[in-house]
């Protein structure tokens, strides 16, 4: 019979652990509001027909057709998660299938793992599997086999466990030594206060050698301290470091982990003031010790401080992207005006603004429906 599922899967935001999934480390993400919407109806026959509203360009083929090195472009992310879906054992039926997303593409808000997300809940939706925890799990290893080996951008899961695996008002820490992830009250509205993220617009380009090279100086740095990774490295070790660029990498990363198990400590007392804290001390160690902060993102940080914020840092990978800050309701609108004023003298193109309140996982809109 054909019929037709609607999916949504969000984008998602960072709040603290930025460069520690590589390092055995943790992180602790959110889902947000922005998402990516798939619309699939099963077809009783022949190849699937992917389309997007943001690109041009169909795909139309079947699961094998998408194996890795047969597709580039948007559609390597989209077919690629049928490939890996087929790879799994999954018996997927041919679909017609169209995403639209309110993710902006290349903003470090993970368009990507919410576009692979959104294709595979919908294609086990379709195929009348139901999406429990145990299929969330294997949905998380397909959407990154897809984006690691069809569209050939490395991926460490964090965006994809994040997003199929988020709950609203929770953020998920997410622990790379043991793949454990555990739901962290995040209640932000209830305390008066909005997480705000802020799309600079400016793109980050994880193939121009910063992400590899800072990837490299961690192992670099572990292996100097005759360690696996940086997880088991003290502040002391860092600091035994020769090198002073590996010793500042080293101690970013060190940092950083401790840093995030302060703020669920102060998430789970209630502390925002020190959750804010923690995040403007995760960006200036971004910026100082890392080095993957740019104008654009400290701008976004120091004006949310100046105009009322809690606590602000970049998001993400860095070079660009995005940047989020912890604020009092009252001054939401405050703060957004002072970036945008804060951009224009600076010659910079209006930023983009998104809201970053921890919001559901990826899952089906609507039960299933027969279409006419
Ligand atoms: P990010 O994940 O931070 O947004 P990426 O570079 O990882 O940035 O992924 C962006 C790419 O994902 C786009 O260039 C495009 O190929 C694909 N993509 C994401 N969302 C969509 C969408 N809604 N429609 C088509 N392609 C998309
Ligand atoms: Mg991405």
């Amino acid at each position: 019979m054909e019929h037709t599922v609607v999916v949504r899967a969000p984008g998602r935001v960072n709040l603290i652990g930025e460069h520690t999934d590589y390092n055995a480390g943790l992180c602790l993400p959110v889902a947000i509001a922005a998402s990516t919407t798939a619309t699939a109806t099963v077809l009783p026959a022949g190849p699937s027909r992917l389309t997007s509203a943001q690109q041009d360009q169909t795909w139309e083929g079947t699961a094998s057709d998408a194996a890795p090195g047969l597709v580039s472009g948007w559609a390597a992310y989209a077919a690629g998660v049928l490939w890996a879906l087929e790879q799994a054992g999954y018996a997927v039926p041919p679909l017609e299938l169209h995403v639209d997303s309110t993710v902006p593409l290349g903003s470090g808000l993970s368009s990507s793992a919410a576009l692979e997300a959104a294709v595979a809940v919908a294609a086990v939706t379709a195929a009348g599997l139901t999406l429990d925890d145990t299929l969330r799990r294997s949905l998380i290893a397909v959407c990154r086999q897809a984006e690691t080996e069809v569209a050939g951008a490395p991926t460490g899961g964090l965006d994809q466990s994040a997003i199929l695996l988020a709950r609203p008002g929770r953020a998920l820490l997410l622990d790379f030594a043991d793949g454990s992830a555990v739901h962290v009250p995040v209640d932000v509205r209830a305390a008066g206060l909005e997480v705000l993220v802020v799309d600079t617009r400016v793109s980050h380009a994880l193939t121009d050698g910063g992400y590899g090279s800072r990837r490299a100086q961690c192992e670099q740095a572990a292996g100097l301290l005759g360690l696996t990774t940086l997880r088991e490295a003290t502040l002391a070790d860092a600091a035994t470091l020769a090198d002073e660029v590996l010793g500042r990498r080293a101690t970013h990363v060190v940092s950083e982990i401790v840093r995030v198990e302060q703020a669920v400590e102060a998430l789970r007392a209630g502390d925002w003031d020190r959750v804010g804290g923690l995040f403007t001390a995760s960006h200036v160690s971004l910026r100082d010790d890392f080095e993957v902060s740019c104008a654009e993102l400290d701008l976004v940080v120091d004006t949310a401080l100046e105009a009322g914020a809690l606590g602000a840092r970049m998001t993400g990978g860095g070079f660009g992207g995005s940047a989020i800050a912890l604020v009092p309701a009252t001054r939401a609108e405050a703060v957004r005006r002072a970036v945008d004023t804060a951009f224009a003298r600076a010659g910079l193109a209006a930023p983009g603004h998104l809201d970053g309140t921890p919001s559901a996982g990826a899952g089906p809109v609507d039960p299933v429906t027969p279409s006419r």
